[in-house]
């Protein structure tokens, strides 16, 4: 006899709440760019990707409005069935030209890009290698390709040359193959360190294997206007597949893959989570043609230096609540707009952030499986919109809640 669903049910919540790894929602009432209501209670938020403060952004706001006017509040149908909008392609070509590739796809989400784009382009008999701290959806779209899926440890380049010479070791399959796809991101999400990325693509041109860059935290954030870490190292020409949201810097939703026209083609005819979806909303893709506009002016630059300025006095206030050795990750070339404290056990990152939010301030804990067991930790992210006063209720708040901490933890540098 199978168990009642709903007795399978309790008992697998018990197991996860026993863990410390018991998660619900928290709704909000109400967001300014850097102040959630939640609960009658006013609280600072250290907790979105929102790093430029786009999504509330005028010029954004006004895209987003005129786009729901212009071609209606949803897209009807997928982009191959019903017409592929203007609205959509004009994101598409914006998205090109500021990443200087042939071509550009938008997807519905980041995630939705992941797992359309991996299986897409290797499959069974294939290798994907990923690096050990990649988002999930590249490890989900990485097993859903059927591909023999290999882990290189974080950052570690001796790490992923031995499992090239492996790869490279294999025989070869009805596809002439096997075809090597490596999958790292320019700022890492967790951790807000980079990647080593010149000498990784060294390492994969020369054992012939393709790169897949996700730039989710690096796009409006690093490099030249905006354009991410692989045009501020001129490595874009290199790297076969450009990866990111429009969700989180860009302020607006939906997901995308920049590369050649080729790679693009593709996509259109193999990406089962490009072809087989509604086409994102169209305001949602006009938001992020007009953040991708604003990257390009003035605004764009001050709302980068001033997420810059954030970011520093942020990591000074945590260096000071946390004052111990400064880092092992090494965040070369990022701006420090992730900034994690490491905690370790589960129960104690969710009681300090419990702490935290009864002294004013959202800083989330992040637990298992968005990082390692044993490795929970709070990650603070700072945005432009943040002030000297949200700063101040930072520290303010950290001086209260770490009253009662226990004084192992220890913040990585910026
Ligand atoms: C958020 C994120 C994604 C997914 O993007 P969405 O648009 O939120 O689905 C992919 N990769 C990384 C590294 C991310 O942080």
């Amino acid at each position: 006899m199978p168990e009642p669903f709903e007795e399978t049910l309790r008992q697998r919540l018990e197991a996860v709440r026993a863990q410390g790894l018991w998660r619900s929602l928290r709704p909000v009432d109400q967001r300014s760019a850097s102040v959630l209501e939640t609960g009658g209670h006013r609280l600072v938020s250290f907790a979105g990707n929102d790093y430029l403060g786009l999504s509330l952004h005028p010029a954004v706001l006004e895209a987003a409005v005129r786009a729901v006017y212009d071609w209606g509040a949803g897209s009807a149908a997928s982009r191959l069935i019903s017409g592929s909008l203007a609205v959509h392609h004009q994101l598409e070509e914006t998205l090109a030209e500021f990443l200087g590739t042939e071509a550009a796809l938008g997807f519905s989400t980041g995630h939705a890009a992941a797992t359309g784009t991996i299986p897409a382009l290797v499959g069974p008999g294939d290798v994907v290698i990923v690096d050990r701290l990649v988002h999930a959806c590249c490890v989900d779209a990485a097993r859903l390709s059927g591909a023999k899926l290999r882990v290189f440890r974080h950052n570690d380049l001796d790490d992923l040359d031995r499992i090239l010479r492996w790869a490279s070791g294999l025989s070869r399959n009805d596809s002439g193959g096997p075809r090597v796809l490596v999958v790292t991101e320019s700022v890492f999400s967790m951790d807000g360190d980079s990647t080593p990325l010149a000498e990784l693509v060294e390492l994969k041109d020369h054992h012939g294997a393709w790169l897949m860059l996700d730039e989710a935290h690096s796009t409006g954030v690093m490099g030249p206007e905006g354009r991410g870490l692989a045009a501020q190292l001129g490595l874009g020409g290199r790297i076969e597949i450009r990866m990111g949201t429009l969700g989180k810097a860009l302020g607006a939703s939906g997901g995308f893959i920049a590369g050649s026209r080729a790679l693009i083609d593709l996509l259109v005819n193999r990406a089962r989570s490009f072809i087989f979806s509604t086409a994102p909303v169209p305001a949602a893709a006009a938001a992020a043609t007009a953040a991708l506009e604003l990257m390009m002016t003035q605004d764009g630059e001050l709302a980068r230096h001033q997420l810059r300025l954030a970011s520093a006095a942020g990591a000074r206030v945590v260096h000071r609540a946390f004052p111990e050795p400064l880092g092992s990750a090494s965040s070369e070339g990022s701006v420090g707009h992730i900034l994690p404290v490491r905690v370790g056990d589960e129960a104690a990152a969710v009681a300090l952030a419990d702490r935290l939010r009864a002294a004013g301030v959202w800083v989330p804990a992040i637990r298992y499986p968005s990082v390692a067991r044993g490795a929970a930790r709070l990650r603070l992210t700072f945005s432009a919109a943040h002030t000297a006063v949200d700063l101040d209720c930072l520290e303010e708040a950290f001086n209260q809640a770490c009253i009662q901490t226990p004084p192992n933890l220890s913040a990585d540098a910026a």
